[in-house]
């Protein structure tokens, strides 16, 4: 079975944010993960917005042609 990453929005973290990271790519993954890890007190609450689909893990990304 595919597992969705993604929260839905009625069970997600209720803002406000400390940061907004636009994108979910290599730089904005990166950028949220290491401030969702960092050692502060209270933890940052962080928002990553994305605008493309999700890939769920297992999918392909292949493509055939027929
Ligand atoms: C076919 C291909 C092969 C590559 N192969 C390699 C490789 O082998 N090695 C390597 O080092 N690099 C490779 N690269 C380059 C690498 O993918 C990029 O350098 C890297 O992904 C750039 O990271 P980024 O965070 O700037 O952008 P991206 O990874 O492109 O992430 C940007 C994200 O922001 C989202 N976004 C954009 N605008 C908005 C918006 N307004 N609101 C919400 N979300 C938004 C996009 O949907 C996307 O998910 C390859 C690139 C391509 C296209």
């Amino acid at each position: 079975m595919e597992s969705i990453l993604a929260t839905a929005w009625e069970e997600r973290l209720a803002g406000p944010y400390d940061v907004i990271v636009v994108g979910s790519g290599y730089g904005g993954a990166i950028t949220a993960a290491r401030l969702a890890n960092a050692l502060l007190n209270p933890k940052l609450k962080i928002c990553v917005l994305e605008r493309g689909q999700e890939w769920p893990i297992g999918s392909s990304l292949t493509r055939s042609s027929a």
